[in-house]
């Protein structure tokens, strides 16, 4: 006999590590942006796993890749070569005109990659260039060093000791990044678009001046583009928003369109401080990720596809706007680019995500009170107006509870 909901609730709560807060349903399947659960419920999905499922659920030539790639080749270690990694490594270096990539199983190991990469490069020059400068209200990963790069305090506390050499800026107050750029620093981190600390998309001329700073110094930029990369601002890389180029940027979440990846490209001036031995992984890059990134990469790189991602997250921003004018002490602001928007609530957003998904509707609240909206990228038109009236009238019963 088949499980009940309640069972497998039950099974996972005595043994997986108590570490998430979970909403009492069973995911079993999806299809295009709608998952099910094991009641047979069915949601629409504007959370993707976090960004993560880019083309929706069960996108044919993605499911069919897998299988084939399965089929021949799962694993082989990265002492040989593989046909998918090195096509998967010959597009991130055409899309973001860097020159070297290289693959994590996670966002965490990515930005663990280029960390590391960073300090090599800067040490070359001056083995007290180690300092890296991240923002408040960042994320980063949950490694020792992404969790220290992280700038939120919480993430730190029982951790310690961390590892040496992070500081600590507003993110968008470039004044006070000048204060702290000296030629000691070895880089500066940000995420083009902050996701996890609330949907803050930078201002128009921060990233122009970001670069000067860094260029002054000899400071590295590393952009780590996890969240808002892969196509979500309607640009293949955020960055290409702000008109300015990374030394380094990291890339995770959509990339593989659900089986875990994670990569950093850089320049080759920074790449050549790696020799042989310098890093290293067993399962990055392994043929069968490379395999889905390449699908995910083709398909989103499309020109036609990123222009599809401006226009409905255009469309989806301005329908956020007339639900704020609706609910103008309850929605503070709205915020954000392409398919990466923030509701900012002037209450706590749990009760209004809850509320949501009686109704059918899967979002997000992060840092307690922005509603976070990251559909899959394929999301239509109409299935932002079934979100949109979904949420109108979730606010109403949010509204009305007081
Ligand atoms: C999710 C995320 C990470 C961490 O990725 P994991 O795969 O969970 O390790 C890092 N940076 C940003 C911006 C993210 O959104």
């Amino acid at each position: 006999m088949e499980e009940s909901t309640q069972e497998i609730i039950g099974k996972d709560n005595s043994n997986y590590l108590p570490v998430f807060s979970r909403y009492q349903i069973v995911l079993d399947r999806g299809e295009g942006v709608y998952l099910f659960d094991t009641e047979g419920n069915m949601y629409l999905d504007f959370l993707a796993g976090i960004a993560v499922n880019v083309l929706g659920y069960d996108f044919k030539p993605l499911v069919a890749t897998i299988s084939e790639q399965a089929k021949l080749l799962i694993h082989c270690s990265n002492l040989y070569y593989t046909r998918p990694q090195a096509e998967a490594a010959r597009k991130l270096v055409e899309l973001s005109g860097l020159d070297r990539a290289f693959f994590g199983n996670s966002g965490a190991e990515a930005n663990e990659g280029a960390i590391k990469v960073a300090r090599k490069f800067a040490h070359s020059i001056d083995k007290n260039k180690s300092k890296i400068i991240t923002a408040l209200d960042s994320f980063h990963g949950r490694t020792l060093a992404t969790l220290t790069a992280t700038g939120q305090p919480h993430y730190h506390e029982g951790y310690e000791p961390l590892p040496g050499g992070f500081e600590y800026v507003k993110f968008n107050d470039i004044d006070a990044l000048e204060k702290l750029v000296d030629d000691q620093t070895c880089a500066v981190m940000l995420e083009t678009i902050q996701g996890e600390g609330g949907v803050h998309p930078p201002n128009p001329d921060y990233f122009r001046k970001v670069r000067e700073l860094c260029d002054k110094h000899r400071a590295l930029l590393i952009l780590d583009e996890i969240q808002c990369g892969m196509g979500r601002t309607g640009k293949f890389f955020a960055y290409e928003n702000y008109g300015i180029k990374p030394d380094v940027v990291t890339l995770a979440k959509g990339l593989a369109g659900g089986v875990p990846i994670g990569a950093f490209i850089c320049t080759d001036e920074v790449a050549n401080s790696m020799k042989p031995g310098d890093h290293g992984t067993t399962f990055g890059g392994n043929p069968l990720a490379c395999a889905a990134a390449n699908v995910v990469l083709d398909t989103i790189s499309q020109k036609s596809f990123l222009d599809h991602v401006a226009e409905v997250g255009k469309y989806f921003k301005e329908k956020l706007v007339e639900l704020q004018q609706k609910f103008p002490d309850l929605i503070r602001d709205v915020r954000g680019e392409g398919l990466l928007l923030g509701a900012e609530l002037s209450k706590p957003g749990r009760r209004v995500v809850e509320l949501c998904m009686k109704r059918g509707a899967i979002i997000n609240c992060t840092v307690g009170n922005v509603l976070r909206f990251v559909p899959p990228l394929i999301v239509e038109k109409d299935q932002i107006d079934e979100l949109v009236e979904i949420l109108f009238m979730s606010l109403n019963d949010f509204s009305e509870e007081g």
